[in-house]
């Protein structure tokens, strides 16, 4: 029998405040012009596909789907010294000077709106409250649902829809404050999370793991040779995947590689950066509910092992509002104890069964 595990969702609303949008006019003005050009050439009507009905479908599920053992908690604001732990302060003061405004800070669609300071700094300070809660042992797991998003912000530089980088800023907490001394942090998000990677590249004491689409697909960064320098030497590992890559590929690359080099590290705290968009309903890669679910198996496998089950999950992308709502209940049911099914190359099963039910059809007729 599989036993219950209680499970902890950190949610504020205040990440909804983040909304930009394409409309208002755009900074500075040679940008504008340039990005005005890029938009009137598309055939469609182009929309900040980083929006808040990302957040808000997540939790309308759980309302209307609740799972036994999952309950909610409000997040908080990190603060200024917290976020300068992972950012440069002259990066903070020009962010912090947006408050209140519409910007596009960034060729890679990255832009604020009046709320999104205020809705990056909770983003990152929710992080920081599911890894205290995590640590503190006041909850099995939790899962911080915050936007926005935060993998690609790097030391100097928001980028790819993230301001803050929310997974770095909690894992950098867990470090300083917390007294963890080995923090490891898969990102299973679609794209490469190139903004932890910088932010811990030499860094011996956070081992950062990421499977992703490879380049040139977004950010076009997480060569398989990319491992860390200095002392942080070993401790980034990269695995890019094809275009289409699925559960089979992802779980493999999990029990083959991130299952000994965790084995090799020993982590006292797993975050995850968990993005949706690896699902197929967001076209670059070929993952299904049941390999999020059995993914998230095999980091809670790794937990248990080394560190007493503390794990937090961090969300990051996920664009189309039913996978990725519909993935982030597949794993919160398998952090809170639900039955783990192991997937297969999607189909086989199907055909095996199809190869039965046909087998007599095309034999020889021998009953003459
Ligand atoms: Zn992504």
């Amino acid at each position: 029998m599989v036993q219950q595990k209680d499970v902890t969702v950190f949610y504020d609303e205040r990440v909804l405040a983040h909304a930009p949008d394409t409309n208002v006019d755009f900074l500075p003005g040679r940008l504008d012009k340039r990005i005005r050009t890029i938009l009137s050439d598309l055939d469609v009507q182009w929309k900040y596909p980083e929006h808040p009905g990302r957040i808000t479908a997540i939790m309308e599920l759980l309302a209307r789907e609740p799972i036994p053992g999952v309950r909610i908690e409000p997040g908080k604001a990190a603060t200024k010294d917290e976020l300068s732990r992972v950012h440069t302060r002259s990066f903070l003061d020009d962010i912090f000077s947006l408050r209140n405004e519409s910007a596009w800070l960034d060729v890679d669609t990255t832009a604020v709106s009046p709320g999104s300071v205020q809705a990056a700094e909770v983003a990152a300070g929710t992080a920081i409250a599911a890894v205290e809660a995590v640590v503190e042992g006041r909850t099995g797991s939790a899962f911080a649902v915050v936007r926005p998003p935060g993998h690609h912000a790097d030391p100097a530089r928001a980028r790819g829809f993230c301001l803050f980088n929310n997974v770095a800023v909690a894992a950098a907490h867990a470090h300083a404050a917390l007294g963890c001394k080995r923090v490891l942090i898969v990102d299973w998000d679609a794209h490469h999370g190139n903004g932890t990677q910088d932010i811990f590249w030499a860094d011996p004491d956070v081992m950062f793991f990421d499977m992703h689409r490879a380049a040139p697909f977004y950010p076009g960064t997480g060569s398989l040779t990319d491992v860390g320098a200095g002392r942080g030497e070993g401790t980034t590992v990269n695995v890019p995947m094809p275009g289409g890559a699925g559960d089979v590929a992802y779980l493999k690359a999990m029990r083959d590689i991130l299952v000994p080099a965790a084995d090799f590290f020993k982590p006292d705290l797993v975050l995850v950066s968990a993005g949706f968009d690896a699902h197929w309903f967001d076209l670059a890669l070929n993952v299904s509910y049941e390999g999020f679910a059995a993914m998230t198996g095999v980091v809670q496998q790794i937990a248990d092992k080394h560190c007493n089950g503390r794990l937090a999950m961090i969300l990051e992308g996920g664009y189309n509002t039913e996978s990725l709502s519909y993935g982030v209940h597949a794993v919160l049911k398998a952090l809170a104890g639900g039955v783990v099914v192991e997937p297969k190359d999607c189909g086989v099963e199907e055909v095996e069964a199809a190869t039965e039910f046909h087998k007599g059809a095309f034999q020889p007729d021998n009953t003459n």
